[in-house]
């Protein structure tokens, strides 16, 4: 079972090193890289190195896998209420622990320290969902499929599972993958982030301090050689992904010519239409809200929108709202956005703000030059707004990933709805009004995996799944939700026979019937 003396998440960070070195997870040890390679993890708002994360070497590698192997037969043979149990003893944990995790989020990733409360509790709430495993798993039976003969499916689990995660959720995306994986029977490996590594090595310690058996989850760290690693070892038969178009699709397409269940999250384009009966005040909170918390670094933040007719003349409102917002490092209370994760990415989302303005997009509010004081270093960008935005430019066909909103018109919902279905994510897409007439048809035409009608955020609550539209994802089963729990196992249909077969003497040969 889970090794009983493991160190704090800060020991186990600052063992021998400085910075600290963040170990990898194998065998149910928290254990130092052989690695001559090494990553630095920097605080967004100083550029302070937190630590350092290894790209793990082959053999260690390996050794995780060979670890989540040979965990597999004991623990898809552990009844389901035990690991159930384990599930209901971390979230216990979590919880426990959620202002060390958020500080973590904060330190690692920039956002708020509200923000990443809502990081943790988000990915919280998909173990609390694993507690019910037992009957999220349950499979199907029906007697008398022929006479004396019936028929059951049951969900096995796969074997060794793998999560690769984005830096934007350092919390909720693992926890939106290995709870999961590991309640339906799994093993798994899991790759955090090189940029946020720190909460999946907090999060897997607490796994272990509630009961979860040495090797049943594994972490290994590093970038692009361990994501290639992973898609190509033989043992690991299912990838998890959330992250950019360009790493989805390389794996996506790397570990299905290997034979292996893939599911990936991509990147995104959320629009959010307004029709002119919405409400003024709530629309236009609601849009400042989803636009630049966390510094519009979230897959559902709002990108993009599209004013119907006269609503276009809330754009002023808009400005005034977005222009009130605080930007400042997340540890102080009065934040409403922090700085974005890296200096590269600042770089790229100024580039994308002026070919914006290069192309004819009105700047109607620039956050380019903004300082936090104390925090001149930090990667800040203020709340930024384009207007007149049209779809043949960068701004509009790139994902910004920034406290940056683009507006455009249209003149009615008809071609708001084509302006959005035209665009090649899906990910997201909301509505503002007080027809439903007009949602309803929003609803049916829009083509994005989540749906918002006066919500301008509809990231849904674990029961129900993740999904995603067009570039946004690949793959077919979801993460979460029934989806998740059918790609983390397999179907084994059993047709059993129990009748007295004593009269039956003749073989036949033809293909049986009921
Ligand atoms: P990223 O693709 O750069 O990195 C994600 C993971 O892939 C990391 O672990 C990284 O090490 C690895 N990686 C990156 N490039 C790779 C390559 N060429 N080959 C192999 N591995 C590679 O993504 P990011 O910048 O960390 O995250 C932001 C992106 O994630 C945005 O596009 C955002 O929309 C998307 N995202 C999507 C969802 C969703 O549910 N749809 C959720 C969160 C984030």
């Amino acid at each position: 079972m889970a090794n009983s003396h493991l160190s704090t998440p800060s020991e186990l960070f600052s063992r021998q090193h400085k910075p600290p070195r963040v170990p990898n997870l194998i065998g149910g040890s928290f254990l130092d890289s052989k690695s001559l390679t090494f990553i630095d993890v920097i605080n967004p708002a100083t550029q302070e190195v937190v630590s350092q994360v290894p790209c793990t070497t082959d053999e260690e590698f390996k050794a995780a896998v060979s670890a989540a192997k040979k965990a597999f037969p004991s623990w898809r043979k552990t009844p389901i209420t035990k690991r159930q149990r384990v599930m209901l003893k971390f979230q216990e944990l979590i919880r426990r622990d959620m202002d060390k995790l958020a500080l973590n989020v904060t330190t690692e990733q920039g956002k708020t320290l509200k923000d990443a409360q809502g990081d943790v509790f988000r990915g919280l709430e998909v173990v609390e969902h694993a507690c019910g495993m037992a009957t999220l798993q349950m499979g199907e039976y029906v007697s008398d499929v022929s006479s004396g003969i019936d028929t059951y499916s049951i969900r096995e689990p796969l074997g060794v599972c793998a999560g690769i995660c984005p830096f934007n959720f350092p919390a909720m995306i693992p926890l939106w993958m290995f709870p999961v994986a590991v309640t339906c029977g799994n093993t798994f490996i899991l790759k955090p982030s090189e940029k946020v590594p720190g909460a999946s090595v907090m999060l897997a310690e607490l796994a272990m301090e509630a009961g979860l058996p040495e090797g049943v989850l594994n972490i290994v760290h590093g970038t692009h050689d361990i994501v290639n690693a992973i898609c190509d070892d033989d043992d690991i038969k299912a990838i998890s992904f959330v992250g950019s178009n360009v790493a989805g699709m390389h794996i996506y397409a790397r570990a299905a010519a290997k034979g292996k269940r893939v599911q990936a999250n991509m990147g995104a384009k959320n629009h959010a239409v307004v029709m002119p009966d919405a409400s003024v005040d709530a629309t236009v909170n609601a849009l400042v809200a989803a636009g630049f918390g966390a510094a519009g670094q979230r897959c559902m933040a709002l990108s993009t929108v599209v004013f119907v007719g006269d609503s276009k003349l809330w754009e002023s409102k808009l400005v005034e709202h977005a222009k009130a917002l605080k930007v400042n490092v997340g540890t102080e209370p009065d934040a409403d956005l922090g700085p974005v994760i890296s200096k590269q990415a600042k770089e790229r989302i100024h580039r994308l703000i002026q070919s914006g303005v290069e192309s004819g997009a009105r700047l109607v509010l620039d956050g380019r030059n903004i300082v936090v004081p104390g925090y001149e270093s930090g990667n800040f960008i203020g709340p930024t707004i384009l207007s007149d935005v049209t779809a043949n430019m960068e701004c509009y066909k790139e994902e910004i990933f920034g406290p940056v909103l683009l507006l455009t018109e249209a003149d009615n919902l008809e071609e708001a709805i084509n302006i959005i279905n035209e665009n090649k994510y899906g990910n997201g897409a909301s509505i503002f009004t007080t027809s439903g007439v007009a949602a309803r048809k929003f609803q049916t035409e829009i083509e994005a995996g989540q749906v918002g009608i006066n919500v301008p955020i509809p990231v849904p609550l674990p029961f129900f799944s993740f999904t995603g539209n067009k570039a946004s994802f690949a793959g077919d089963l979801n993460f979460y939700g029934k989806a998740g729990v059918n790609f983390y196992t397999q179907i084994k249909t059993v047709t059993q026979q129990w009748k007295d077969s004593a009269s039956e003497s003749k073989i036949n040969l033809a293909m049986p019937t009921s």
